[in-house]
């Protein structure tokens, strides 16, 4: 028993967290910068964050993250990290010739107080931004939020790159939120069925599940070009995917270019997808091709001929708020009861909705933002599931409690190929219940008495 020491009763703790449902905004910053075009992040603070951070990236995609640092030393950390991210500016369009660095700090620059906007203008001022090159920068303190918070400021910064006043461009702005490059394409698949000429920012597709090629190429040729992110500005509207990850930016680009934006859930399952596909048919004007329609068919398809295992079920799920939302209401709409719910993301609107969510249910429901998963664990232990669903570090309660477990979420650092097959949209959909009944059969199959040991299930 790897997690021996987890008692089953539960004491509430204030000052001590064990086994977090979540990690530091800068990595969150790091992933959403990858999906601007020819950028390199910047990690202003000490080197080994953006070390952590690079390293935990390429464990989950299985690909190289480039990403530069400032490199503080303890002078810097007294004095300012001024000179170093000048230098480092310097440095990284002279070495590497990105067309755009991403700036976000670290615990240590933000608890000093460096004040990046005013270190920017001084390097654009002593032209170290070389011309037709972008600088943008978002503030991402460790201390506050999650790796979602630090994603979703990040892409605050990208939209706030888009200047108000141009003509209009006829497109939507898509802000697909914190999802794997595979669901990116997928997002794009779906606005181009539909028909709706889109705009998406950030896109990591073809940045972190490219093809090898025999050619090392630091800045692949994907991601959003800096010009869609500026025209974005000149958009019709704005369907921000996650209220955590995108909404801010979409909010801005409202209040700064008046871009009307709409919030959604992120399309995980039946019901977001379909309410996705209905805000894209909206504002299209168009009506539902057949081919999203057949898509959509064989999730239903599929569910009703496998509903008899998903019935009554019991989940315990970990993850980030916006998939929270969207996984809950998917389990509870195959009459799957989520009934132990953690995030390590603090906000007490995912406790509301996911209580929304599973009122239907008729059940009491453990659900906790801000949480981790040894309290996960510990509910397990009070009353156990029969599926866990979360990223790779649910794998010790998995095999401690021997339950059946689908990694899902971020990271996962212990399987391949997850960054190739979509989650979101109906095919998303057909791919999670695949995985979920696989998981459920194996352990059928494992614990059936021989008498009932089936070919055919
Ligand atoms: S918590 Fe602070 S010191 Fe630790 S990795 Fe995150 S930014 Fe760096």
């Amino acid at each position: 028993m790897l997690l021996r020491h987890t008692p089953q009763e539960i004491t509430e703790r204030k000052a001590l967290m064990i086994n977090p449902a979540k990690t530091c905004q800068p990595i969150g910053a790091m992933y959403a910068a990858l999906g601007i075009k020819g950028c390199l992040p910047h990690s202003h603070g000490s080197q080994g964050c953006c070390a952590y951070h690079r390293s935990t990236l390429t464990r989950h995609y299985k690909e190289p993250i480039s990403a530069a640092t400032s490199s503080f030393t303890e002078g810097a950390s007294v004095f300012g990290g001024q000179a170093n991210l000048l230098q480092a500016i310097d440095n990284i369009f002279t070495v590497y010739e990105p067309e755009v660095i991403a700036v976000h700090t670290t615990c240590l620059s933000e608890t000093i107080g460096d004040d990046l906007p005013q270190i920017f203008d001084k390097a654009i001022k002593e032209k170290k931004v070389p011309e037709g090159k972008t600088l943008i920068g978002a503030p991402t303190p460790s201390y506050v939020g999650s790796h979602v918070t630090g994603f979703s400021n990040m892409v605050k910064a990208m939209a706030n790159l888009a200047a108000p006043g141009g003509k209009k461009n006829g497109k939507i702005n898509i802000i697909p939120g914190w999802v794997e490059p595979s669901d990116m394409e997928e997002i794009k698949k779906i606005a181009a069925m539909v028909g709706v000429d889109i705009n998406m920012f950030p896109d990591t597709s073809g940045v972190l599940n490219g093809p090898l090629t025999g050619e090392y190429k630091m800045f692949p040729e994907a991601g959003t070009p800096v010009a869609d992110i500026k025209d974005s500005g000149n958009a019709l509207g704005t369907l921000a995917l996650g209220e955590w990850c995108s909404a801010d930016a979409a909010r801005l680009l409202d209040t700064k270019c008046k871009v009307p934006c709409s919030v959604l859930d992120m399309p995980f399952g039946l019901k977001a997808t379909d309410r996705f596909v209905d805000a894209l048919r909206t504002v299209a004007g168009t009506s539902v091709p057949d081919e999203i329609m057949v898509e959509r068919g064989k999730l239903v398809d599929m569910i009703s001929d496998m509903h008899q295992y998903f019935y009554g079920k019991k989940v315990a799920l970990v993850g980030d708020p916006d998939q929270l939302i969207a996984m809950t209401e998917f389990l509870v709409s195959i009459d799957m009861m989520p009934i132990h719910i953690v995030t390590g993301t603090p906000g007490k609107r995912l406790e509301e909705r996911i209580m929304e969510i599973t009122a239907g249910m008729g059940r009491p429901v453990n659900v906790r933002a801000k949480g981790d998963m040894f309290l996960l664990h510990q509910w397990i232990k009070n009353e156990p599931v029969d599926l866990l669903i979360g990223n790779t570090y649910c794998k010790y309660i998995a095999r401690d409690e021997d339950v059946p477990y689908v990694r899902w979420g971020f990271p996962i650092l212990d399987r391949q190929g997850h960054q190739h097959f979509p989650t979101v949209g109906y095919k998303g959909g057909l791919r999670l219940l695949e995985q979920i009944l696989g998981v459920l059969l194996d352990r059928k199959d494992r614990d059936d008495p021989e008498s009932k040991f089936e070919l055919v299930l």
